[in-house]
């Protein structure tokens, strides 16, 4: 029988640093009641993602934040419980932005209907969604990749840079990674093909990457900054490209990082050896670029030349803790929050 209650995560305060359950906490509501023109969504899946860090502050960025009060925002995998919209009925799995919440009520705008049969639905927010298409258009449209290339990228065993890791070699590159612990670096090189992984956490980051890339670096994935990008700077090949996908390492700081200003020195390496550094954002590239991906990415799943992970938590009372995992290196692949049973995947 279908719950009276929706259980919500809302923003109650702009987290500094860190946030806390005190700026994330679980309320109740009563199950919304869809009118004409809406159906009724349970969530399946939420995906966590360290995009939503940047949402909860008030700094300027690409995208609007949440306001306190309101649902924190979020991908989802949901299944209709209740339609009043033409194309949707009860059981339809759907792609949508239903929050960290139970239930919600949409009006089938900006809702994408999956297939089971074709993909499990967890990938429609992992290896086949969101952070798939990022590790894509960042690798081959912003880096422009070239075969040959000496490939590094940081959070290696993760969402994006996992397959970031995995496209560059089908294309014919060496990959070099750069992960937390050892059995992730054991995993992007035992079961993602890469050449190498070194771990951010070794006290001779720099010396290990430079023993890693004995001819130097022609692409970096950033996705962490801070001192890995630090280690990767030096090594840097003239005409070297770096798409800028993401800082985690910086989402959580409250201040500049102490020591010396970098920027003339940064200013100078761009300038001499010719640098492309060039930042985007996934979702600027869907309506050119994400017919190409699904295509893509759809055959090297099926084709098993582009693995993935998943890490799976139960409930959305533990969605707080495993989205402060992110920061920590807690997760291991994808990170999902199983909200409600996914009926169609086996035990
Ligand atoms: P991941 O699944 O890779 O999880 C985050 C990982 O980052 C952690 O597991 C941890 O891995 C690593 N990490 C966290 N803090 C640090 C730190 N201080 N130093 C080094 N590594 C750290 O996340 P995603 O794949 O979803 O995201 C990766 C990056 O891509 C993020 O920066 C994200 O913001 C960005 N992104 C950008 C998009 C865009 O449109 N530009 C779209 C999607 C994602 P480990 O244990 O190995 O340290």
């Amino acid at each position: 029988m279908q719950s009276q209650i929706n259980r919500q995560v809302k923003l109650a305060a702009h987290p500094v640093g860190l946030p806390t359950h005190a700026d994330l906490p679980l309320s109740e509501a009563p199950v919304p009641v869809p009118g004409d023109g809406q159906m009724l969504l349970r969530t399946v899946y939420l995906s966590l993602d360290p995009y939503m860090r940047g949402r909860m502050g008030q700094a300027r960025s690409y995208a609007t934040g949440v306001e306190l009060g309101q649902v924190m925002v979020g991908q989802t995998v949901s299944r209709v419980v209740e339609s009043k919209v033409d194309g949707f009925a009860p059981g339809d799995f759907v792609l949508s932005f239903a929050g960290w919440q139970d239930y919600s009520l949409s009006d089938g705008r900006g809702v994408r209907k999956l297939d089971s049969a074709l993909a499990p639905l967890s990938t429609a927010l992992g290896v086949l969604g969101m952070p798939g298409m990022t590790a894509y258009v960042g690798l081959l449209h912003i880096g422009e990749l070239k075969e040959g290339d000496a490939v590094v990228v940081s959070a290696a065993s993760g969402a994006v840079g996992g397959v970031v890791g995995q496209i560059a070699k089908l294309k014919g590159c060496r990959v070099v990674g750069v992960a937390g612990a050892p059995e992730k670096c054991a995993y992007v090189t035992d079961e993602l093909g890469f050449d190498e992984c070194v771990s951010h956490h070794s006290p001779t980051l720099a010396e290990d990457l430079k023993k890693a890339c004995p001819d130097g670096i022609d692409l970096y994935f950033e996705n962490v900054g801070g001192k890995v990008f630090e280690a990767v700077l030096p090594l840097l090949n003239d005409f070297a490209r770096i798409p800028v996908c993401g800082r985690i390492a910086a989402y959580n700081d409250t201040a500049a990082p102490p020591g010396p200003n970098m920027v003339p020195a940064l200013m100078g390496m761009i300038l001499v050896r010719r640098l492309m550094f060039r930042g985007f954002i996934v979702s600027d590239h869907y309506a050119a670029l994400q017919s190409d991906f699904l295509r893509d990415m759809g055959a090297w799943v099926r084709e098993g030349k582009v693995k993935y992970r998943e890490d799976i938590v139960d409930g959305l009372e533990n969605a707080v803790d495993a989205f402060l995992g992110l920061f920590q290196g807690a997760n291991f692949g994808k990170l999902l929050i199983r909200v409600s049973e996914d009926p169609t995947r086996q035990a």
